[in-house]
This record gives structure tokens, sequence and C-alpha cells, in this order.
């Protein structure tokens, strides 16, 4: 009986197995890098120990340091989680011989289904059906490319190796077969060391299906239902759905029954799961599936078997009742399976989408840094979030930027979709860009509303990609209204927090008044205070890589003198359209009366590291109720006259490059004047002088990347 087990994983399936295991009072071991020391699946867990530094090459992936750590404490069994070692045979075999459990199939089951072309000949043999293809070892360009030509262009070739997408690209006339097989070899020897190919049938227009299995050590298998994974970009999952729609009870079992028979010819224990491509214009509604009482069998084609459980596991979670981890440990344990295929009931419908700490618009490149603000959707029984993060973690480029999934159940798919809507729209993140919005027009799509699913759905929508289309929604005037109004009052907040810590902020005037009534007025407390009249206030700021300069009149009269808030009133005019904003800004939380629609949510400073530095952060995230609207403000917010005489320090507000130097050493420069540019995340941000001076020393040349809070140049008096 396992009554201790080593995660050998990191983030929300480390996380997620650490859950179970509490749940069958089993005690849990993390293992961390030096890159996650502080991580959620270390906290989870009972105890944690430290395997080495943050590449994964040597930590996550570090057989010895692993079974070490396992053998060290005691741990009785390990849980691989996805990715990393879970489809290693050597390591399954390894933990075999040390008497470690290993939570997943035997190492000659996952050596089997390891080669692409060997699984295929294994399933081939077991008479479930392949796509039609080439899978053979005379790996002669003569041979590959005449059995190209023989099943017809297009084609696919794809590494017998591969994984995660790469090492495989279509091919769609015969003159171009050469180069795109010389592509397809390097980036498979490259990332798998291997660069053996196989050709098949390319289906432009496939489904991806999938079926999950589980199988004991006692001959027994079942399969818990299929998942459609055909929303993808550049092969990788996005959506996650279960039951995959549409399809006739007959294909289905007809699908099921073809993953058994594979799952049995490698004589495989535990989950696993068998991905299948469907012909998605027989199996969509065009199609005469959903009405043929016979399943044509040349719908359904074998793709591979993954030998572990799945990054999408939870939605067959939801439909079925079961917890996939508690049956992995009770069949690692010897357990046979508790249900039999006809007690196996499947209900509703389950959604998972992936969240991404990447920015859609700019090529779904990865965002790293520290994520300043992260909530997700309260759980419930019906919604779930699988998370290895929470605020103040670092996305670091040493592994996946995934932040979390976040899986919703109904009883119908469309309640699925609204429901997973809604979760996505409670879902707050800040300081890393993620996909969260994107993630909301691909669901809502008509298309795949309609579930007109097929793996190429989002390369052929080109406008979910359209970064145009995206800034447009966020420099809504409505947005633009929300961040001149947080700008104003956060304005009028500082130099209110700066009078009651009687710090520096105050002009002469409110100097000298200050000392003549020796309290705090109205007067000193806010600026734009006037008796009788409204004073006018400006904010510069860019949204969405736009300048906006607007200024209206602002009547604080209304203000409640809580010593913590600042309210305000204001009609700004924009463009044509005027917008009447009242409300309050307590440093946290905006709520705001925007033409009578009423706002509450959080503002959160982006620039964590300049704000130790003392400084005022200049980057702002406005969590509003649909968007997360960054904005910077600019010039950088020390307010008119707020700087200290003698405050000759000019910091790099943020991470960014040095992108011209206005001044050179010596040079004398007046309060205000431009002295250097730096970029960052493609905006440019201005650093002025702070009063009258000489230019002793600039410290960095243009073109250097500077670490926020670096110091940039030191200013002398004249
Ligand atoms: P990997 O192991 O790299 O993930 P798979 O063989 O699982 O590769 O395929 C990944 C995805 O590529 C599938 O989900 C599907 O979208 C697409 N794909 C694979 N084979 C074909 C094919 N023959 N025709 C069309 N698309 C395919």
């Amino acid at each position: 009986m396992i009554k201790k087990i080593l995660i050998a994983n990191r983030g929300e399936i480390a996380c997620r197995v650490i859950r179970t295991a509490k749940k069958m009072d089993i005690a849990t071991v993390a293992v961390y890098s030096d890159a996650d020391k502080q991580a959620l699946h270390v906290k989870s867990a009972d105890e944690a120990v430290y395997i080495g530094a943050a590449p994964s090459s040597e930590s996550y992936l570090n057989q010895e340091k692993i079974i070490e750590a396992a053998k060290s404490r005691g741990a009785d069994a390990i849980h691989p989680g996805y990715g990393f070692l879970s489809e290693n045979a050597d390591f399954a075999e390894r933990c075999e011989k040390e008497g470690i459990m290993f939570i997943g199939p035997r190492s000659h089951s996952i050596r089997s289904m390891g080669s692409k072309s060997a699984a295929k000949r294994i399933m081939e043999n077991a008479h479930v059906p392949l796509v039609p293809g080439y899978h053979g070892e005379d790996q002669s360009v003569e041979v590959l490319k005449r059995a190209a030509i023989d099943m017809g262009f297009p084609v696919l070739l794809k590494a017998v190796a591969g994984g995660g997408g790469r090492g495989m690209r279509p091919v769609f006339a015969e003159e171009e077969f050469e180069r795109v097989l010389v592509e397809a070899k390097r980036e498979a020897k490259n990332s798998f060391g291997n660069d053996v190919m196989l050709v098949e049938k390319y289906l432009p227009r496939a489904r991806h299906v999938e079926v999950q299995v589980f199988c004991d050590q006692h001959g027994n298998a079942v399969f818990l239902g299929d998942r459609d994974c055909s929303v993808q970009r550049r092969h990788q999952k996005v959506v996650e759905e279960a039951p995959a729609p549409g399809l006739s009870p007959a294909l289905r079992s007809a699908m099921g029954l073809a993953a058994v028979r594979a799952a049995q010819a490698i004589d495989y224990v535990g989950a696993g799961t068998v991905e299948f491509l469907l012909d998605a214009n027989r199996a969509n509604d065009e199609g005469d599936v959903s009405h043929s009482a016979e399943p044509d069998s040349s719908q359904f084609y074998f793709m591979e078997m993954n030998t572990r459980l799945q990054v999408e596991h939870p939605v067959t979670e939801y439909i079925s009742g079961v917890d996939l981890v508690a049956w992995q440990i009770n069949v690692a344990n010897g357990e046979r399976l508790t249900l039999s295929q006809e007690e196996i009931t499947l209900q509703g419908h389950a959604m998972e989408v992936r969240l991404y700490a990447e920015n859609p618009y700019q090529e779904f490149r990865p965002s790293t840094g520290t994520i300043s603000h992260l909530t997700f959707a309260p759980e419930d029984l019906a919604t779930r979030i699988d998370t290895g993060f929470e605020s103040g973690d670092a996305v670091s480029s040493y592994y996946d930027a995934m932040l979390a999934k976040v899986i919703t159940y109904a009883d119908t798919r469309e309640k699925a979709i609204e429901k997973l809507l809604r979760a996505l729209n409670l879902c707050k993140i800040a300081g890393v860009y993620t996909n969260l919005d994107w993630l909301k027009t691909v669901i809502a799509h008509p298309q795949f509303v309609a579930a007109q699913l097929y793996t190429n759905f989002l390369a052929d929508n080109p406008g979910l990609m359209d970064e145009a289309e995206h800034n447009k929604h966020l420099k809504q005037n409505v947005n633009v209204a929300l961040c001149w109004f947080f700008c104003i009052a956060k304005k009028l907040f500082d130099r209110q927090q700066a009078g009651f810590s009687m710090a520096a902020g105050f002009s002469m005037a409110e100097r000298s008044l200050k000392t003549q009534s020796g309290g705090l007025t109205p007067w000193q407390r806010l600026h734009a205070w006037r008796l009788n009249q409204s004073a006018h206030m400006g904010a510069e700021f860019i949204l969405a890589g736009e300048q906006f300069s607007l200024s209206a009149p602002v009547d604080t009269t209304n203000s409640h003198h809580h010593e913590a808030q600042t309210a305000m009133a204001s009609t700004l005019i924009i463009g044509n359209e005027r917008y009447h904003l009242e409300g309050v800004w307590d440093g946290e939380i905006l709520s705001v009366t925007c033409n009578e629609q009423d706002f509450r949510f959080p503002v959160v400073a982006l620039d964590a590291i300049a704000e130790t530095a003392n400084q005022t952060a200049s980057k702002y995230c406005l969590l509003t109720p649909a968007l997360a609207v960054e904005l910077q403000i600019t010039p950088a917010d020390h307010g008119e006259g707020d700087a200290e005489e003698g405050d000759a320090s000019y910091l790099a507000p943020m991470n960014a490059r040095v992108i011209e130097i206005m001044v050179e050493e010596g040079s004398d420069v007046v309060k205000g004047q431009a002295l250097l540019v730096l970029e960052a995340m493609k905006m440019e941000y201005t650093i002025s002088a702070k009063q009258d001076g000489v230019v002793e020393k600039i410290m960095y040349p243009a073109g250097a990347l500077v670490e926020a809070g670096a110091d940039l140049l030191t200013l002398g008096s004249q």
C-alpha cells in the first residue's frame, strides 16, 4: 500500500496530484528547483526536497536526484505527472529496479509507444484503424517521397520521436517535398535527437478526438468516454471538452473499443489516452455520422497513445465522476478497477481552456515576469481551477507558461460554454500578458459554439488573432475614460497620501499653507479643490500603444474627506461623446460610475520594483469586468513639483533598453528637459530632468539593457 508519494513534477499537475493524495491520506513529497523555492506545489506538499538548478535538465529531468529524494524521504511511489519524466521508459524501469512504485504503465508499455512508427505497427496488428501512411524503416528520400506520391498530396511528415507538434510539417505538393522534409528533419533532430520520419495522409479538416482508457493489473480495461481537443494552435491544444460533440453512439463505442484494444495490445496498466483523428467533414453536423447506425471504421484513425495522465483529464473527471488520480493510485496498489464498462456512466458536458502567460497579439510569445495580481473565478461544484500559481509568483522562462486550467461543467455544452465565459470574466491577472481575452473570443466564436470543430479552426480564422481588433476593443472610449479617471484620482490620492505622511510632495504654496494653519485642510490635501469652482486637471497616458492627453474640470468638493480615499467627479469629452464620471479610488479599488454604468474593480501597479526604488510606478493594470486594461502614465507621475529638491536619482522604472540619450556628460539641463529614452514592452518612456543642473555621469550607453531600479545617470547642481 502506498503511504507516501513523491511527485516528480511541478506546477498545477503537482498540486492536483497532491490534492487527491491528501484526500486518500497519503503523505506527499514535492521536489523543487531553484526557480520554484516558493512555488505553490512546494507549499502544498507535506515535505519538499530541493533537486537542483532551474533548467529542467538539472532538476525535474534529473533521474538521479529524484530517485535519491524519494529514497531519502521514504517515498514508496513516484507520480510523474505529465511532461518531464512521465513517458520516459528508462525512468520507469529505474523506479521498478529501485523498488519504488512508478505510478504509470510498466516501462515496456511506455517503450512500445515511444516511437510513433513502432506504435503504428502494433496498432495495425491489433486492428486499430490507422491514417493511411508509411512508417517503414527505409528512410531514403526516394522511398519517403514515393510513399507520399502514392497516397496523394497533401501529406504530413511526422518525426517518429515527436511530441508537442514539433518535427511535424504538412506537404501540399510534390515539388516542395524535399525542402519540407529537410526542415522537418532538422527540427526533429534538434528537438529529439532523432530525425526518423513517417509519412501520413494529411487530413485538413480533421477533428482530434481522444479516448481515456484505464487498465488494472488483472487484465481489466475500460474507457471513460472521449474528449474533443480539436481547437489547437500549431498542433497544441487550446480548448478541450468532453464528450466530443456530435458523435453517434455507434461511432463513440467503436472508438472506445478500439482504444481499449490499443491499450491491451501493449499490456497497458493505469491511465492512458488513445488519440484519434476523425474526418470532420463526416463527423460534424454536415456529415451523416450522427444518423448512421453502423460506424464506418475508416472515419477515425489512430494517431498515438499517451502513456500518462493528460493535461485535459479534468473534463473526463467531470463527466464520469471518477477521480483519475485516485484510480491511478489504486491501480498502482494492485487493486482492481471498481467499475466495469457497463457501470461507467457519463453525464453532462465539461469544457476546459488552457490559460497561458503569453501574448496572443505578439505571436503568442511567452510572457515572463512577476504576476502582480492573480485572482481566479471562485471554484464551485461545476467550476474548477487547476493552477500552480499565486499572486507574486514569477513566470520564468524555464518552464511551460501555463498559468491555469479553467474547467466548467453543466448539463449541456451551451451552458458549459456560458459558464466558462463567466468564469473567465472573473479571472483577473496582471503583470504578465495572458491569453485570457483571446480564449474568451475563441469560445464565444459562433463556429465554436455551433461545434463545427476541426484542427485548423484557429488557423483558418485569422480574425481571432487580430491585434488591431483587440486594440480597438481596448481603446473603446469607456476604457479611455476609465483610464483618465484613474490617472487623475491617483494624482489626487498620491498628494493626499503625501500630505498625511507629512512627506515631500507639496508645492511651495502648500508648504506655506501648512505652516500657517499648522494642520491639514482640504486646501493642502486636494490639489483640485477650489471654492465654488472646479479645477482643470489633465493626464497623459498610453493605452494599447496610443498616447492620450486629456483634461477636464474636476470637482472634488464632494470628497468624503475620508483619509484613505479620493472622491471626485468630472465630465470628460472624448471626440463627440461626453463621459460623466463620478467615483472613488482608495489606493486599490476604483469605484466609478461612468454615464450611469457602475464599475468597481482593482487597479494594480505593474512596476513593483520601481515602487521599491521609491518611485511611483508608472504602469498600471485596470482589471475591469471585461478586460485587463494596461496603461502607462506619461510622463512618470511624479506630479508637478513633487520631486524633492536635491533628489538627483534617475532610476529605471522597469526592465528596459536605453534607446536614446539626449544629453552628454557635462551638459547643462533645465528642469523638465528630456534626458534619455527607455523602451520596454514596445513602449517608450522618457526620463526628464527633475531640476536644473549639470549631467555628471551617464551610466549606460544607448542600446544597453537596464534592470528595473538601475541608476541611469546623475545630475549635479550647476
Ligand atoms: P504530437 O505528438 O507532436 O502532439 P500528434 O501525432 O499527437 O503529434 O499530432 C498532433 C496534432 O497534429 C493532432 O492533434 C492533429 O491536430 C494534427 N495531426 C496529426 N496527424 C495529422 C494528420 N494525418 N492530418 C491532419 N492533422 C494531423
